[in-house]
């Protein structure tokens, strides 16, 4: 609640929170945990516990400085691992010191691992912690039937924890995935379009190597779907995206701009090569891409980034490229002038 609130005041926070399952975990985890903790740490200073007053105090500064590496990096991944290696030693050491409390903290350490630690590291660190938190609980003077309960349901949390958390990790990748991938072609859509062409301005600012850039519109596409229907116009889109993907070369990336508009990303290359590429594919679309005998053709804007480019310039030129290509009579390539200060 206290989090959504925030989220509502600072949408960058909320933005990442919900890019980002393994972050939220750890802000989920770290947040409350340091309350509680701190909390407990001011009664025991109150109450003259001097030794348990400093290890709450270096648990929740952990905490604090964990998550916010997890912020600050970006490496959630590990900083989830780092996380729950420190949350396991700090349950033994307060189960060591403080005596049977420290039991209670054993169920979070165990959900915490299995969501923020792969299997590889999870299932031997609970099975380990298992064993050493019944052990200690033993020596803490936990009687044998309270121990086998404590056994038992930290066992029952450990395998629910477990294929919750495996799930839960799968649908956000599911859904990372479908937030990029244009569901009925399979490849990238606008918004992976927008990320790679940031990578390549840079990199065309950086070390100077060319990149170009191919606005494929399918031609009257509008009067293929009236005449053989909406489902043979998908498949057509399908065959095209496969096409291009398979006459382009390896590095080149094909992505969904929308509707029946492509764009395909060339790095390495120079004027002549990218308009070799766009003759290439317009030839093969030509010959290879038909709906009931009819061939569908396709027109084509090109556009070479200039070192005066933004990513929304350089798209800006092949659209306009294409446009013109349309107003040409369709079925042709057009390349843009060279940069963005010498259009007309
Ligand atoms: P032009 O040669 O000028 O590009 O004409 P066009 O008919 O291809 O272009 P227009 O923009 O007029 O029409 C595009 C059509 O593409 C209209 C829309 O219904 C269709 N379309 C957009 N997305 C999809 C889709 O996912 N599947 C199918 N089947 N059709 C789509
Ligand atoms: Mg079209
Ligand atoms: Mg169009």
């Amino acid at each position: 609640m206290m989090l959504t609130k925030l989220g509502n005041r600072f949408p960058r926070i909320r933005q990442r929170l919900a890019a980002d399952f393994r972050l939220s975990v750890i802000t989920m985890l770290c947040v409350p945990a340091a309350i509680a903790i701190g909390g407990f740490g001011v009664f025991r200073f109150l109450d003259g516990d001097l030794l348990m007053t400093v290890v709450d105090s270096m648990l929740v500064l952990l905490l604090i400085s964990i998550s916010a590496c997890a912020w600050i990096t970006g490496h959630t991944i590990i900083t989830g691992v780092v996380l729950v290696l420190f949350t396991g030693a700090g349950v033994l050491a307060v189960l060591y010191l403080a005596g049977l409390v420290g039991l209670f903290w054993a169920y979070v350490d165990t959900i915490a691992t299995f969501f923020l630690a792969p299997p590889a590291v999870a299932i031997p660190k609970v099975v380990l912690m298992m064993a050493a938190t019944t052990t200690l609980g033993a020596k803490a003077g936990l009687g044998l039937l309270p121990l086998i309960s404590y056994a038992t349901t930290i066992f029952v949390v450990s395998v629910f924890a477990f294929s919750f958390a495996r799930r839960s990790l799968a649908q956000a990748r599911q859904l990372e995935e479908l937030a990029i991938r244009d569901p009925l072609t399979g490849i990238g859509n606008r918004r992976a379009l927008e990320e790679e062409l940031c990578i390549a301005i840079a990199r065309v600012q950086r070390d100077a190597s060319g990149a170009g850039l191919l606005m494929l519109d399918l031609d009257h596409f509008k009067e293929i779907n009236d005449r053989y229907g909406h489902s043979k116009g998908d498949d057509v889109l399908k065959k095209f995206a496969q096409l291009v993907t398979t006459h382009s070369r390896h590095e080149d990336r094909l992505f969904r701009f929308g509707g029946e508009e492509f764009v395909l990303l060339l790095n390495n290359v120079h004027q002549e090569s990218m308009i070799l590429a766009a003759r290439h594919l317009q030839q093969t679309i030509r010959d290879r891409l038909s709906i009931e005998g009819q061939p569908v053709t396709c027109s084509i804007g090109a556009a070479l980034a200039a070192p005066e480019d933004n990513w929304e310039s350089w798209l800006n030129r092949a659209d306009n490229a294409v446009y013109q290509a349309k107003n040409n009579g369709r079925d042709t390539v057009i390349v843009a002038d060279s940069g963005p200060d010498r259009r007309p």
